[in-house]
């Protein structure tokens, strides 16, 4: 079971490709070629295996931790029925809210996540911008609370991958508004306003797979015609290097942290929102 869901991204490469493909040549026949660049779409696909052997690598290390804590202090025993799945797959789309969330509300992790977010264009290939410093900011710590409840390890990584999967599909500029799935799903039009950073869109959007949590949570934005997108960070990365690209905000952040005058600028430049470490930063010799 864990073997095969630990490739479901894998296996998943060939309909991610044929998608790519078919979403190419739609915009080349709508006249929006620039829609894909090569260099981004070539970067991004060296961020996806960045990303999937660092990803591997954090799994094998900390599976026995979150082993340890199943076996040991589970707080129930869930049987393998549908009700039980269906539990952790709300509980880890309500953690992974709340991890995205985090990751752009505090620089730490928000080093790791800008990643994702550092593209001036929207399309499919998107997806594949991960950061392989995902495990180092400490992603997997969202995930052990459901090991805590009592999931299996094995299926808290498969849950983990089949939201990643999932939100392939939201990468994309070709999908208008979806009708009644905007109040239920994370869906193209939320995710592209969840890239913006116009001042409207920004800093909202967390979804993985059901939009409901920002609606909750109040972080819910709504795509509209008068104000278009503009893809991309504040602070602009310029480079299609995808080792470079995962690493810049870290060099910034640990570089702006060790120069700070004192240890409340120190502690908001690592662990502030962005926008205030960006301030601080602003005033350093
Ligand atoms: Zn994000
Ligand atoms: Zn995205």
């Amino acid at each position: 079971m864990q073997f095969q869901i630990d490739l479901l991204l894998l296996a998943l490469a060939p309909v991610f490709l044929l998608c790519i493909a078919a979403e190419l040549g739609y915009w080349r026949r709508h006249g929006r070629p620039e829609i894909y660049d090569w260099r981004d779409s070539l970067c991004n696909a060296g961020l996806a295996l960045l990303h999937q052997g660092a990803d591997k690598l954090a799994w094998l290390l900390v599976l026995p931790l979150y082993g340890w804590i199943w076996r040991e202090h589970r707080l129930f025993a869930f049987s393998d029925s549908w009700l039980s799945f269906l539990l952790l797959f709300l509980g880890q789309d309500f953690l992974y809210y709340w991890f995205h969330r985090a990751s752009h509300r505090v620089r730490w992790l928000w080093a790791a996540h800008s990643v994702h977010h550092s593209s001036t264009r929207m399309n499919l290939s998107t997806a594949f911008r991960q950061s392989l410093m995902y495990p180092v900011a400490g992603m997997w710590v969202f995930w052990l609370p459901l090991a805590w409840l009592g999931f299996p390890p094995e299926q808290v990584v498969g849950v983990v991958l089949v939201n990643l999967a999932f939100q392939f599909f939201v990468h994309t500029q070709a999908f208008p508004k979806l009708g009644w799935l905007e109040y239920v799903l994370n869906t193209p039009s939320i995710h592209r306003s969840h890239h913006a950073r116009n001042p409207r869109y920004i800093d909202h959007n967390y979804a993985g797979v059901l939009c409901v949590w920002d609606r909750l949570f109040g972080s819910y934005v709504e795509e509209i015609d008068a104000e278009p997108c503009d893809y991309g960070t504040v602070k602009p990365v310029n480079s299609f290097n995808p080792l470079w690209v995962s690493v810049v905000e870290w060099r910034d952040m640990l570089a702006e942290a060790w120069r700070a005058a004192n240890w409340r600028d120190r502690l908001t430049l690592l662990f502030g929102p962005p926008e205030a470490a960006e301030q601080v930063a602003s005033r350093l010799p």
